[in-house]
């Protein structure tokens, strides 16, 4: 996984956790908030409820006084007290169910409904009924038990005669509270706090025995009257909540009866109630909750899933290479750099390919390249030994990391074991030629501690190099390689300067015919004669500039050169011949090169058949639509054509047929056994069958690197039309060539 992924997923991740974590606050809040407003709720509902009782006591009482009013009328109007009025009040009082009824004369004489009379002590409440008002009040003054006791005056021609006394016990006014959802205690207490009722599921409900205790607020009696005072004075009600003395929290709500301010109803509820009402509102809401905070884990742990299946593909991606499922280049490079690292023992860089490989992709199909790479990657995993790394770099470039603990030649000799077990397989399918494989290996023998990127650059040179040799098939790295690397880049980077200093030089190599043995031609051929290091072939600096793309430059100046010779000769009154010019494969995809071409031999006036483009055989490997149509272009032109160095790579006869060409350049290695003793026939048969089917295609043929008289009289015999070879001139500088030819001419 590559840091910017990893940095990426830690943020979303710490996104996802502070959006959980938010989420969660605010349903946290939420429910909190959501439980105040219960809370609320419950309290309102306590208070309604008290509220309501207060109510219906004030009516309770004011339907005592109406009960008494009737009594009353009895009283006042059949009385005079005695035996019949006595037991008119007994039946009254047992039908009420008063503990006690009586009326009081003016004189304080109190005439019980049993029959008894007893001189009462002069009291408030019938001071109060004498002077026309009736009352209401808790009496425990000894007489009876204590209870609530109505006063009101009775009337007798027109005149106030007495009061008229009730009691009742305590608890008769009491109302069974009614309440939608918490389950209330309710009792009646006047603002003396004395006791005057409470309910039958006290105990039940607030969770102790009704005493005063159990009511009393944080250790003080809450029934006292500067309490209620206080607390209802302004609002006749109030709600609130406290922790008894016995540790019970308890709820409770007070409200003062109308119109008998002296009474007071409280209601009481426990807070397991009241918590249990909330809890149950609550209990969705938290399962919600819940069910949000499982949701998220579940999205959390199939984000690690997700991330962690992620993990294993990026890791298979970038450590696995796909077609032969051996180690990538990624993960050999860090397998590598630890053991290196270690430094417990030396360590061989082994880097090697196959020779033209995309042209067996392209001769055997994709197909059979790719066979043929898992093919390698299958021997070089039974070929390593313990302690050992291989991988497959990219497209036919292995690597290995071997153990190179005894000399160079033994290290070489394994190496070429590798080589020999690819090529000794059975063809899997009977296509794969493995026998004709070469393979280009470089080899750097790590000391000690190093940095595997200049470990890999040091075997990759060595392969390089390996490439231009021809019989090598392991090249080590070495300084000199490394110092010959160098002179390399100053090359690369002295070109554009010595272009333009005229550093380099066009050489001719005429071309003679092969039965007149004169000059009808000449290849124009690049030096450069650089100012500290001599004269340099091409060979030293073309592969360079085909690499870096100089080569067009250096093509087009070869053009100018042999274009300004040709324009000399024709002012000359020479007579005029082809001369050839290389075009590099680099060059012939270039933007407008068919333009480019036909523009310089404009400017110099020269007919284009004088021109001879030389195009390498290998050019040719890639040959599709593209090339084709370039070159049909440049014979459009009227320039020549002409396949260089044919015989030389995988060329086939048959692609001869499809290709434009003037002039088929016989490659010297072609007819080299023309001068040897073996073989000379076969190799004289294939030279001649060659130049017969080129003639069949009206090509003609040149022979190139001909250096004896028996190749010239061979090459004569077997029909070639050209040759061009040490036998009869080096390349040459200009004026030596223009010597040469002037003196044909005028011989
Ligand atoms: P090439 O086009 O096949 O040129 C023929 C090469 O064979 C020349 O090498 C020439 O000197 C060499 N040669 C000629 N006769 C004999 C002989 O009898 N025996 C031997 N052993 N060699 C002979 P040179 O000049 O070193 O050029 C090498 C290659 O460099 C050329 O091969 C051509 O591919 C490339 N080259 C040269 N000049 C240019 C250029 O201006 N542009 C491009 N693109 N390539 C060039
Ligand atoms: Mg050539
Ligand atoms: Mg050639």
């Amino acid at each position: 996984m590559t840091k910017e992924s990893k940095k990426r997923w830690m943020r979303n991740f710490g996104i996802g956790c502070v959006l959980l974590f938010a989420v969660c606050g605010i349903a946290f809040l939420y429910l909190r908030e959501m439980r105040r407003d219960l809370i609320e709720e419950c309290e309102q509902e306590l208070l309604n409820g008290v509220q309501q009782s207060a109510r219906d006591v004030s009516g309770e009482i004011k339907e005592r006084f109406a009960t008494l009013d009737t009594i009353q009328d009895l009283v006042s109007q059949s009385y005079e007290i005695g035996q019949e009025a006595a037991d008119s009040l007994e039946s009254a009082r047992e039908r009420y169910g008063m503990s006690c009824l009586g009326v009081v004369d003016k004189n304080y004489i109190y005439y019980d409904s049993s029959g008894e009379s007893v001189t009462d002590t002069p009291h408030r409440q019938i001071d109060l009924a004498l002077s026309g008002e009736s009352s209401v009040a808790y009496v425990n003054d000894g007489y009876a038990s204590a209870g609530v006791v109505f006063v009101m005056p009775y009337w007798r021609n027109g005149e106030i005669a007495g009061a008229i006394c009730s009691q009742y016990p305590l608890n008769d006014i009491s109302m069974e509270p009614e309440s939608k959802r918490l389950e209330v205690a309710e009792m009646i207490v006047n603002s003396a706090g004395e006791l005057l009722s409470a309910s039958d599921k006290f105990e039940e409900y607030v969770g102790s025995e009704l005493t005063w205790e159990a009511v009393s607020r944080d250790g003080e009696e809450l029934a006292q009257k500067d309490w209620l005072e206080t607390e209802i004075s302004e609002r006749q009600s109030a709600v609130t909540s406290a922790k008894n003395r016995f540790g019970k929290q308890i709820w409770f709500a007070v409200a003062q009866v109308p119109d008998y301010e002296d009474f007071y109803v409280i209601h009481f509820t426990n807070s397991k109630i009241m918590e249990t009402k909330i809890e149950n509102a609550m209990v969705w809401a938290y399962l919600l909750l819940a069910l949000m905070a499982v949701c998220m884990l579940c999205l959390a742990f199939g984000a690690v899933i997700a991330y962690r299946k992620k993990q294993k593909e990026i890791y298979k991606a970038a450590y696995e290479d796909p077609l032969t499922k051996i180690p990538s280049k990624t993960k050999h490079k860090l397998d590598a750099q630890v053991l290196i690292n270690r430094q417990d023992r030396k360590y061989a860089y082994v880097t090697f390919d196959i020779n033209n490989f995309k042209y067996i992709n392209e001769m055997f199909g994709y197909e059979y390249g790719n066979r043929l790479l898992i093919h390698i990657a299958e021997v070089i995993k039974e070929f390593v030994e313990e302690g050992e790394l291989y991988a497959h770099i990219s497209g036919d470039n292995f690597a290995l990391l071997l153990k190179d603990e005894g000399s160079q030649e033994e290290l070489s000799r394994r190496i070429s074991k590798l080589f020999e077990a690819i090529i000794a397989c059975k063809e899997p399918d009977g296509t794969l030629r493995l026998c004709t494989l070469k393979f280009s290996c470089g080899v750097y023998r790590i000391e000690g501690a190093m940095d595997i990127n200049h470990v890999r650059a040091n075997a990759n040179m060595a392969r390089t190099e390996c490439k231009k040799q021809v019989f090598d098939e392991i090249v080590y790295y070495d300084e000199v390689l490394k110092t010959r690397r160098v002179e390399e880049r100053e090359l690369e980077y002295d070109a554009e300067n010595a272009l333009k200093n005229g550093e380099f030089l066009v050489y001719f190599q005429p071309k003679y015919d092969t039965v007149t043995e004169q000059i009808i031609g000449a290849e124009a051929l690049i030096r450069w004669k650089h100012s500290s290091r001599g004269m340099l072939p091409p060979d030293a600096f073309i592969p360079l500039f085909e690499a870096n793309g100089f080569i067009i430059e250096l093509d087009m100046y070869v053009l100018e050169k042999v274009c300004e010779l040709i324009a000399t000769w024709a002012k000359e009154g020479i007579p005029l011949m082809c001369i050839s010019v290389n075009l590099s494969r680099t060059h012939l995809y270039a933007k407008n090169l068919v333009e480019q071409l036909a523009d310089v031999v404009k400017k110099y006036g020269i007919p284009p058949h004088y021109i001879e483009f030389e195009l390498t055989e290998s050019a040719f490997y890639e040959e599709n639509g593209t090339l084709l149509q370039i070159m049909e272009a440049i014979k459009e032109q009227g320039f020549r054509l002409s396949m260089d160095d044919f015989g030389s790579g995988y060329s086939s006869l048959n692609l001869l047929r499809r290709l434009p060409v003037d002039v088929l350049k016989l490659d010297k290695e072609f007819f080299n056994d023309c001068d040897g003793e073996k073989d000379i026939d076969r190799g004289k048969q294939i030279v001649m069958h060659v130049i017969s089917m080129a003639k069949d295609l009206e090509m003609s043929v040149l022979a190139e690197g001909v250096e004896t008289k028996v190749q010239k009289e061979f090459l004569k015999e077997a029909e070639c039309d050209m040759i061009q070879g040490y036998y009869y001139a080096k390349p040459m500088i200009v004026s030596e060539f223009e010597q040469l030819y002037r003196k044909q001419e005028t011989s």
